[in-house]
């Protein structure tokens, strides 16, 4: 009889299957992972119980991990009319998205609500003003900030209107005939402990309770933000211990407040492994230089922009290793992905893998001196697939908005 037993998971960051991966796609490749991805979010959900994950879709905004994130359960934060459309073609739910960019345009907020999405984030006066034409329709989170100087980027400094002006601006929004669902913050993406949530979250528990008392809105919903950080070169805190004093920090709120958060990097980070090729070789000043088919305008863009180390290898093994210099493949200086690296000694042709690389890599990435973005290969789209495989090059994102 024939077994029914499934084959095993089959993982495409091992090198097996990178190899077969560059061979049927080409190099540069970002391979996206969809079983990590249920992996990640399930390891989030566990440490956070009873709060919605909405997938910050920024750090990747890519139709098979939007998928699988709402698959699990999962809901979505958007920030621009691009992201917005992209899940609006994808037919997806709008009530499961909120739309968090603090500063939009009248068109910004339109088009979203014409697609459906209601609840928006402002974070000063100015702001409320674009919502009072919306009054009937569109609901707000008032974005707080927490300054938070040891975050990698501390996303505070830009966005947030400060604690003691929070009431002010509620009792506005109030005066304009606009809803106020609830506040949110965002401590700064790769937060270092969970402190800043921490604070936050204390501080937000006592701005809701003032402003239900003055009958500011319904005020029944707190959203956490993102900043769950995850491994690169350097370790970063396991999760369900990261999200212990956040836990127990959201158990003091009044049992009517919904809590959300937005988790973008910790869902896509580990998640997705950036593949790139050795283009050609030279030995200059006692090192060899490897010049890689990606690079710092590349997938490598979040070395400068995310200010990330990415994990690197080399698939070929070598007992002898010695210091080599990795160089993106444009015509630019700064294109230099690390200038001291131990390898074996490569040829053209030769495979480097970069792990971490999900989140804020293939994102931020740019065509300059034309050299294309990495081809995003997502693997494991279903439960149980074992390495079926969805090749995306483009028509997503802003450009076909
Ligand atoms: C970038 C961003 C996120 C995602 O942050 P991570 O640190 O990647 O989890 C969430 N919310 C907002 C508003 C953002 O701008």
């Amino acid at each position: 009889m024939k077994s029914t037993r499934k084959p095993p998971y089959l993982d495409p960051f091992q090198p097996r299957e990178i190899r077969r991966l560059v061979g049927e796609f080409g190099s540069p490749l970002l391979i996206v992972d969809c079983e990590r991805i249920r992996g990640q979010y399930r390891e989030l959900q566990r440490a956070l119980p009873g709060v919605d994950l909405h997938y910050a879709l920024k750090p990747l905004p890519h139709p098979a991990v939007v998928r699988t994130v709402l698959a699990e359960g999962g809901f979505l934060d958007l920030a621009t009319t691009g992201e917005v459309e992209l899940v609006h073609r994808m037919g997806v739910d709008p009530k499961l998205c909120i739309h968090t960019h603090p500063i939009k345009r009248d068109v910004d907020i339109r088009s979203a609500l014409e697609r459906g999405v209601c609840v928006f984030v402002a974070d000063n006066p100015d702001e409320l003003r674009k919502f009072v034409p919306y009054a009937d329709r569109a609901e707000l989170l008032l974005r707080v900030s927490f300054r938070s100087p040891g975050a990698v980027s501390d996303l505070s400094r830009k966005f947030g209107c400060d604690p003691e002006a929070l009431l002010a601006l509620a009792r506005r929004a109030r005066d304009l005939g606009i809803v106020v669902r609830g506040l949110s913050f965002h401590v700064g993406s790769q937060a270092p402990d969970p402190g800043k949530h921490v604070e936050a979250i204390e501080a937000c528990t006592r701005l809701l309770t003032a402003a239900r008392r003055e009958r500011l809105g319904p005020c029944d919903t707190l959203d956490i933000g993102g900043g769950f950080p995850i491994d690169y070169a350097a370790r970063a805190p396991q999760i369900g211990y990261f999200c212990k004093p956040i836990r127990a920090a959201l158990a003091k709120l009044p049992k009517r407040i919904r809590v959300i958060a937005e988790p973008g990097r910790y869902i896509a980070g580990p998640s997705a492994i950036g593949v790139a090729s050795v283009m050609g070789r030279a030995r200059r000043e006692g090192r060899w230089w490897y010049y890689l088919d990606d690079g710092l305008y590349g997938s490598f863009s979040g070395q400068l922009f995310d200010h990330a180390r990415y994990p690197l290898e080399s698939l070929k093994k070598g007992r002898h290793r010695e210091p080599a210099v990795l160089a993106g493949p444009t015509c630019d200086s700064i294109d230099v992905i690390t200038e001291n690296i131990l390898l074996p000694e490569l040829d053209e042709g030769d495979l480097l893998v970069g792990r971490a690389m999900g989140a804020y890599t293939w994102a931020s990435a740019s065509e300059f001196n034309f050299f294309p973005r990495a081809t995003v290969v997502s693997v494991n789209l279903e439960p149980g697939d074992r390495g079926s495989v969805l090749a995306v090059t483009e028509g997503f994102g802003a450009r076909n908005a």
